[in-house]
Protein backbone atom coordinates (compact mmCIF):
# COMPACT_ATOMS: atom_id res chain seq x y z
CA UNK A 1 0.00 0.00 0.00
CA UNK A 2 1.32 3.24 -1.10
CA UNK A 3 2.13 6.14 1.95
CA UNK A 4 -0.32 8.20 2.85
CA UNK A 5 -0.01 12.08 2.49
CA UNK A 6 0.58 12.77 6.24
CA UNK A 7 2.98 9.52 6.47
CA UNK A 8 5.01 11.43 3.45
CA UNK A 9 5.31 14.60 5.75
CA UNK A 10 5.66 13.30 8.83
CA UNK A 11 9.07 11.19 7.53
CA UNK A 12 9.78 14.88 5.82
CA UNK A 13 9.89 16.49 9.12
CA UNK A 14 11.83 13.77 11.09
CA UNK A 15 14.16 14.09 8.78
CA UNK A 16 14.33 17.94 9.18
CA UNK A 17 14.23 17.43 12.53
CA UNK A 18 17.34 14.46 12.59
CA UNK A 19 19.32 16.71 11.21
CA UNK A 20 18.38 19.89 13.60
CA UNK A 21 18.06 17.97 17.01
CA UNK A 22 17.37 21.13 18.77
CA UNK A 23 14.24 19.77 20.99
CA UNK A 24 16.02 17.45 22.02
CA UNK A 25 15.50 18.32 25.69
CA UNK A 26 11.83 18.48 25.30
CA UNK A 27 10.17 14.86 24.97
CA UNK A 28 11.19 11.23 24.38
CA UNK A 29 9.85 11.73 20.70
CA UNK A 30 13.58 13.65 19.74
CA UNK A 31 16.52 11.05 21.34
CA UNK A 32 14.30 8.50 20.09
CA UNK A 33 14.18 9.87 16.53
CA UNK A 34 17.79 10.17 16.69
CA UNK A 35 18.25 6.02 17.12
CA UNK A 36 16.38 5.94 13.42
CA UNK A 37 18.89 6.47 9.81
CA UNK A 38 15.79 6.27 8.22
CA UNK A 39 12.45 6.20 9.07
CA UNK A 40 9.81 3.17 8.38
CA UNK A 41 6.27 3.39 8.28
CA UNK A 42 6.31 1.26 11.84
CA UNK A 43 9.06 4.15 12.97
CA UNK A 44 7.26 7.06 12.14
CA UNK A 45 3.72 5.32 13.72
CA UNK A 46 6.00 4.76 17.31
CA UNK A 47 7.21 8.14 17.13
CA UNK A 48 3.40 10.07 16.53
CA UNK A 49 2.10 7.82 19.61
CA UNK A 50 4.79 8.65 22.11
CA UNK A 51 4.33 12.67 20.69
CA UNK A 52 1.97 13.94 23.93
CA UNK A 53 1.13 16.55 21.88
CA UNK A 54 2.59 19.13 24.17
CA UNK A 55 3.08 21.55 21.52
CA UNK A 56 6.45 22.40 22.98
CA UNK A 57 8.47 21.70 19.55
CA UNK A 58 5.94 23.91 17.41
CA UNK A 59 6.52 27.16 19.53
CA UNK A 60 10.17 26.38 19.82
CA UNK A 61 10.74 25.78 16.01
CA UNK A 62 12.56 28.00 13.64
CA UNK A 63 12.05 26.07 10.60
CA UNK A 64 8.02 26.35 11.63
CA UNK A 65 5.09 28.11 9.20
CA UNK A 66 5.23 30.72 7.69
CA UNK A 67 9.07 29.18 6.88
CA UNK A 68 8.91 27.53 3.74
CA UNK A 69 10.31 24.24 5.63
CA UNK A 70 6.86 24.60 7.19
CA UNK A 71 7.22 22.05 10.27
CA UNK A 72 4.58 21.12 12.42
CA UNK A 73 5.33 18.31 14.70
CA UNK A 74 2.50 18.29 16.83
CA UNK A 75 0.22 18.67 14.00
CA UNK A 76 1.65 16.26 11.75
CA UNK A 77 1.60 14.03 14.43
CA UNK A 78 -2.09 14.35 15.49
CA UNK A 79 -2.98 13.53 12.01
CA UNK A 80 -0.61 10.09 11.84
CA UNK A 81 -2.09 8.99 15.37
CA UNK A 82 -5.47 9.15 13.94
CA UNK A 83 -4.62 7.37 11.02
CA UNK A 84 -2.79 4.51 13.22
CA UNK A 85 -6.37 4.33 15.13
CA UNK A 86 -8.06 3.47 12.19
CA UNK A 87 -5.09 1.38 10.75
CA UNK A 88 -5.35 -1.14 14.00
CA UNK A 89 -8.81 -0.94 15.06
CA UNK A 90 -10.38 -4.27 15.28
CA UNK A 91 -12.88 -5.40 13.61
CA UNK A 92 -11.18 -3.69 10.64
CA UNK A 93 -14.92 -2.28 9.01
CA UNK A 94 -15.53 -0.25 12.42
CA UNK A 95 -12.67 1.76 12.07
CA UNK A 96 -14.60 3.86 10.07
CA UNK A 97 -16.17 4.83 13.01
CA UNK A 98 -13.36 7.06 13.25
CA UNK A 99 -14.54 9.18 10.16
CA UNK A 100 -16.73 11.63 11.61
CA UNK A 101 -16.22 10.27 15.19
CA UNK A 102 -18.21 13.23 16.92
CA UNK A 103 -21.60 12.06 15.44
CA UNK A 104 -20.77 8.37 15.50
CA UNK A 105 -20.47 8.96 19.55
CA UNK A 106 -23.79 11.26 19.46
CA UNK A 107 -25.94 8.75 16.80
CA UNK A 108 -24.38 5.80 19.67
CA UNK A 109 -25.60 6.94 22.33
CA UNK A 110 -28.97 7.92 21.39
CA UNK A 111 -29.29 4.45 20.21
CA UNK A 112 -28.05 3.21 23.62
CA UNK A 113 -30.53 5.43 25.38
CA UNK A 114 -33.39 4.04 23.63
CA UNK A 115 -32.16 0.92 24.03
CA UNK A 116 -32.42 1.08 27.98
CA UNK A 117 -35.82 3.01 27.77
CA UNK A 118 -36.99 0.03 25.16
CA UNK A 119 -35.89 -2.62 27.56
CA UNK A 120 -37.40 -0.75 30.70
CA UNK A 121 -40.97 -0.27 28.33
CA UNK A 122 -40.99 -4.27 27.77
CA UNK A 123 -39.40 -5.55 30.91
CA UNK A 124 -41.25 -3.50 33.62
CA UNK A 125 -45.26 -2.51 33.91
CA UNK A 126 -46.19 1.45 33.42
CA UNK A 127 -44.98 3.97 35.28
CA UNK A 128 -41.82 2.39 36.45
CA UNK A 129 -39.73 5.49 35.31
CA UNK A 130 -41.41 7.92 37.37
CA UNK A 131 -41.78 5.93 41.17
CA UNK A 132 -39.86 5.96 43.71
CA UNK A 133 -38.31 2.57 44.63
CA UNK A 134 -35.44 2.88 47.66
CA UNK A 135 -33.49 -0.48 49.56
CA UNK A 136 -31.37 -2.78 48.40
CA UNK A 137 -32.16 -4.14 44.80
CA UNK A 138 -34.16 -1.14 44.19
CA UNK A 139 -32.20 -0.61 41.19
CA UNK A 140 -33.71 -4.10 39.78
CA UNK A 141 -37.08 -2.42 39.58
CA UNK A 142 -36.16 -0.07 37.40
CA UNK A 143 -34.38 -2.32 35.21
CA UNK A 144 -34.01 -6.21 35.76
CA UNK A 145 -31.14 -7.95 37.27
CA UNK A 146 -30.95 -9.88 33.99
CA UNK A 147 -31.47 -7.29 31.13
CA UNK A 148 -28.87 -5.29 33.04
CA UNK A 149 -26.09 -7.95 33.18
CA UNK A 150 -26.67 -9.79 30.15
CA UNK A 151 -26.27 -5.87 27.87
CA UNK A 152 -23.40 -4.88 30.43
CA UNK A 153 -21.29 -8.16 30.38
CA UNK A 154 -21.64 -8.12 26.40
CA UNK A 155 -20.64 -4.59 25.54
CA UNK A 156 -17.53 -4.67 28.41
CA UNK A 157 -16.30 -7.97 26.82
CA UNK A 158 -16.60 -6.68 23.32
CA UNK A 159 -15.12 -3.01 24.34
CA UNK A 160 -12.02 -4.96 26.13
CA UNK A 161 -11.88 -7.49 23.32
CA UNK A 162 -11.44 -4.49 20.73
CA UNK A 163 -9.15 -2.73 22.92
CA UNK A 164 -7.01 -6.00 23.52
CA UNK A 165 -6.79 -6.85 19.49
CA UNK A 166 -6.28 -3.43 18.89
CA UNK A 167 -2.77 -2.68 20.92
CA UNK A 168 -1.73 -5.79 19.70
CA UNK A 169 -2.22 -4.97 16.12
CA UNK A 170 -0.33 -1.93 17.22
CA UNK A 171 2.26 -3.58 19.14
CA UNK A 172 2.92 -6.23 15.49
CA UNK A 173 4.19 -3.33 13.85
CA UNK A 174 5.61 -0.52 16.22
CA UNK A 175 7.25 -2.61 18.70
CA UNK A 176 9.98 -3.82 16.53
CA UNK A 177 10.01 -7.26 17.28
CA UNK A 178 11.34 -6.57 20.61
CA UNK A 179 11.80 -8.40 23.50
CA UNK A 180 10.32 -7.56 26.64
CA UNK A 181 11.56 -6.88 30.21
CA UNK A 182 9.41 -6.50 32.77
CA UNK A 183 11.59 -3.65 34.01
CA UNK A 184 10.81 -2.13 30.64
CA UNK A 185 7.19 -2.71 30.96
CA UNK A 186 7.06 -0.97 34.51
CA UNK A 187 8.98 1.80 32.92
CA UNK A 188 7.00 2.43 30.19
CA UNK A 189 3.77 2.32 32.57
CA UNK A 190 5.28 4.50 34.98
CA UNK A 191 5.99 7.39 32.21
CA UNK A 192 2.49 7.14 31.36
CA UNK A 193 0.73 6.94 34.67
CA UNK A 194 2.94 10.25 35.51
CA UNK A 195 2.13 11.42 31.64
CA UNK A 196 6.05 12.57 32.22
CA UNK A 197 6.37 13.58 28.39
CA UNK A 198 3.29 16.15 29.01
CA UNK A 199 5.47 18.28 31.05
CA UNK A 200 7.41 19.39 27.78
CA UNK A 201 10.81 19.08 29.48
CA UNK A 202 9.96 20.14 32.97
CA UNK A 203 8.38 23.76 32.21
CA UNK A 204 5.13 21.95 31.00
CA UNK A 205 2.77 23.00 28.05
CA UNK A 206 1.97 25.29 25.60
CA UNK A 207 -1.66 25.03 26.28
CA UNK A 208 -2.53 28.30 23.69
CA UNK A 209 0.54 30.58 23.37
CA UNK A 210 4.15 30.43 23.55
CA UNK A 211 3.93 30.53 27.31
CA UNK A 212 4.27 27.36 29.61
CA UNK A 213 1.92 25.57 31.96
CA UNK A 214 1.58 22.12 33.85
CA UNK A 215 -2.28 22.52 33.61
CA UNK A 216 -3.41 20.34 31.06
CA UNK A 217 -1.16 17.66 32.54
CA UNK A 218 -2.71 18.17 35.95
CA UNK A 219 -6.02 18.15 33.97
CA UNK A 220 -5.64 15.04 32.38
CA UNK A 221 -4.24 13.18 35.33
CA UNK A 222 -8.23 14.35 37.24
CA UNK A 223 -9.40 12.37 34.29
CA UNK A 224 -7.37 9.90 34.21
CA UNK A 225 -7.25 8.56 37.38
CA UNK A 226 -11.22 9.27 37.81
CA UNK A 227 -11.94 7.25 35.24
CA UNK A 228 -9.83 4.72 36.41
CA UNK A 229 -11.67 5.07 39.89
CA UNK A 230 -15.16 5.23 38.19
CA UNK A 231 -13.67 1.82 36.74
CA UNK A 232 -13.22 0.13 40.01
CA UNK A 233 -16.24 1.56 41.65
CA UNK A 234 -18.02 -0.85 38.97
CA UNK A 235 -15.88 -3.44 39.33
CA UNK A 236 -15.97 -3.16 43.31
CA UNK A 237 -20.18 -3.10 42.85
CA UNK A 238 -19.71 -6.15 40.62
CA UNK A 239 -18.24 -8.31 43.25
CA UNK A 240 -20.74 -7.14 46.08
CA UNK A 241 -23.83 -8.25 43.95
CA UNK A 242 -22.05 -11.17 42.62
CA UNK A 243 -20.19 -12.75 44.91
CA UNK A 244 -21.79 -11.34 48.47
CA UNK A 245 -25.08 -11.26 46.97
CA UNK A 246 -25.40 -7.66 47.82
CA UNK A 247 -28.03 -5.77 45.57
CA UNK A 248 -27.14 -2.12 44.61
CA UNK A 249 -27.24 0.79 45.82
CA UNK A 250 -24.88 0.40 48.47
CA UNK A 251 -24.71 2.81 51.66
CA UNK A 252 -22.67 6.15 51.23
CA UNK A 253 -19.74 4.85 53.10
CA UNK A 254 -19.00 1.57 51.05
CA UNK A 255 -16.77 1.13 48.57
CA UNK A 256 -18.28 1.15 45.38
CA UNK A 257 -19.86 4.73 46.49
CA UNK A 258 -16.82 6.31 47.86
CA UNK A 259 -14.54 5.35 44.43
CA UNK A 260 -18.34 6.50 42.65
CA UNK A 261 -17.42 9.63 44.69
CA UNK A 262 -13.93 10.26 43.84
CA UNK A 263 -14.17 9.12 40.42
CA UNK A 264 -16.89 11.22 39.02
CA UNK A 265 -15.62 14.14 40.47
CA UNK A 266 -12.35 13.49 39.21
CA UNK A 267 -13.56 13.09 35.44
CA UNK A 268 -15.31 15.98 35.70
CA UNK A 269 -12.85 18.40 37.26
CA UNK A 270 -10.49 16.90 34.40
CA UNK A 271 -12.88 16.82 31.19
CA UNK A 272 -14.49 20.12 32.27
CA UNK A 273 -10.58 21.63 31.98
CA UNK A 274 -9.55 19.64 29.21
CA UNK A 275 -12.31 21.19 26.78
CA UNK A 276 -11.69 24.57 28.52
CA UNK A 277 -8.02 24.39 27.08
CA UNK A 278 -9.24 23.05 23.53
CA UNK A 279 -11.38 26.14 23.08
CA UNK A 280 -8.73 28.41 23.94
CA UNK A 281 -5.80 26.30 22.66
CA UNK A 282 -3.67 28.14 19.81
CA UNK A 283 -5.09 26.46 16.28
CA UNK A 284 -1.92 26.65 14.56
CA UNK A 285 -0.57 23.72 15.82
CA UNK A 286 -3.29 21.68 16.86
CA UNK A 287 -5.39 19.14 14.40
CA UNK A 288 -8.80 21.14 14.45
CA UNK A 289 -10.45 18.36 11.92
CA UNK A 290 -10.33 16.10 14.99
CA UNK A 291 -11.57 18.55 17.58
CA UNK A 292 -15.17 17.31 17.28
CA UNK A 293 -14.00 13.71 18.36
CA UNK A 294 -11.70 15.23 21.18
CA UNK A 295 -14.86 16.84 22.21
CA UNK A 296 -17.01 14.21 22.02
CA UNK A 297 -15.34 11.58 23.92
CA UNK A 298 -14.72 15.07 27.17
CA UNK A 299 -18.49 15.46 26.14
CA UNK A 300 -19.51 11.22 27.05
CA UNK A 301 -17.40 11.17 29.74
CA UNK A 302 -18.53 14.39 31.41
CA UNK A 303 -22.33 13.19 31.32
CA UNK A 304 -21.20 9.55 32.39
CA UNK A 305 -19.75 11.15 35.54
CA UNK A 306 -22.29 13.94 36.04
CA UNK A 307 -25.59 11.57 35.44
CA UNK A 308 -23.62 8.89 37.80
CA UNK A 309 -23.52 11.69 41.00
CA UNK A 310 -26.90 13.04 40.20
CA UNK A 311 -28.45 9.62 40.52
CA UNK A 312 -26.66 8.77 43.84
CA UNK A 313 -27.90 12.17 45.11
CA UNK A 314 -31.38 11.40 43.81
CA UNK A 315 -31.45 8.17 44.31
CA UNK A 316 -34.27 8.27 46.84
CA UNK A 317 -36.66 10.71 44.83
CA UNK A 318 -39.00 9.40 42.19
CA UNK A 319 -36.53 10.88 39.68
CA UNK A 320 -34.15 7.67 40.25
CA UNK A 321 -35.74 5.93 37.11
CA UNK A 322 -35.02 8.27 34.86
CA UNK A 323 -31.47 9.17 36.05
CA UNK A 324 -31.14 5.34 36.44
CA UNK A 325 -31.96 4.61 32.59
CA UNK A 326 -30.01 7.94 31.36
CA UNK A 327 -27.20 6.80 33.47
CA UNK A 328 -26.60 3.44 31.80
CA UNK A 329 -27.39 4.30 28.29
CA UNK A 330 -24.48 6.72 29.16
CA UNK A 331 -22.24 4.11 30.44
CA UNK A 332 -23.31 1.50 27.75
CA UNK A 333 -22.74 4.09 24.73
CA UNK A 334 -18.68 4.62 26.62
CA UNK A 335 -18.17 0.99 26.86
CA UNK A 336 -18.99 0.02 22.98
CA UNK A 337 -17.25 3.27 21.91
CA UNK A 338 -14.14 3.26 23.74
CA UNK A 339 -12.52 1.29 21.17
CA UNK A 340 -13.73 3.81 18.28
CA UNK A 341 -12.66 7.02 19.98
CA UNK A 342 -9.86 9.23 21.56
CA UNK A 343 -9.73 6.62 24.74
CA UNK A 344 -7.36 3.81 22.38
CA UNK A 345 -4.35 6.69 22.74
CA UNK A 346 -4.10 5.38 26.21
CA UNK A 347 -2.97 2.03 25.12
CA UNK A 348 -0.77 2.54 21.63
CA UNK A 349 0.93 5.63 23.94
CA UNK A 350 1.57 3.45 27.16
CA UNK A 351 3.27 0.32 24.39
CA UNK A 352 5.02 3.33 22.97
CA UNK A 353 6.87 4.40 25.84
CA UNK A 354 7.31 0.92 26.42
CA UNK A 355 8.72 0.59 23.30
CA UNK A 356 11.15 3.76 24.26
CA UNK A 357 12.01 2.05 27.14
CA UNK A 358 13.55 -1.32 26.02
CA UNK A 359 15.76 0.78 23.48
CA UNK A 360 16.85 3.18 26.35
CA UNK A 361 16.78 6.04 24.15
CA UNK A 362 15.21 8.39 27.16
S1 LIG B 1 10.81 20.84 15.65
FE1 LIG B 1 12.02 22.37 14.58
S2 LIG B 1 13.51 23.09 16.09
FE2 LIG B 1 12.67 21.17 16.85
S3 LIG B 1 14.10 19.59 16.12
FE3 LIG B 1 12.46 19.76 14.58
S4 LIG B 1 13.23 21.22 13.10
FE4 LIG B 1 14.49 21.46 14.92
S1 LIG C 1 5.62 15.70 22.93
FE1 LIG C 1 5.65 17.91 22.59
S2 LIG C 1 7.78 18.39 22.12
FE2 LIG C 1 7.53 16.20 21.85
S3 LIG C 1 7.06 15.91 19.67
FE3 LIG C 1 5.12 16.02 20.75
S4 LIG C 1 4.54 18.15 20.66
FE4 LIG C 1 6.72 18.07 20.16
Amino acid sequence: MPDSQILVEARREMEICNACRYCEGFCAVFPAMALEREFSTPDLTYLANLCHNCQGCYYACQYAPPHPFGVNVPQTFALLREESYRQYAWPAPLARAFEKNGLVVALTTAGTLALVLLLIGTLTSPGTLTSAYSGPGSFYNVVPWAAMTIVALLTLLFSLSALTIGGLNFWRDAGKNLSLRSRDIALGLLDALTLKNLGGGGHGCNNSDESFSQSRRYLHHAMAYGFMACFAATCSAAFEAYALNLPAPYPLLSVPVVLGIIGGAGLIIGTSGLIRLKIITSRAPAATELFGADFALLALLWLAAASGLMLLAFRATDAMGTLLALHLGLILSLFVLLPYSKFVHGIYRTLALVRNAAEGSN
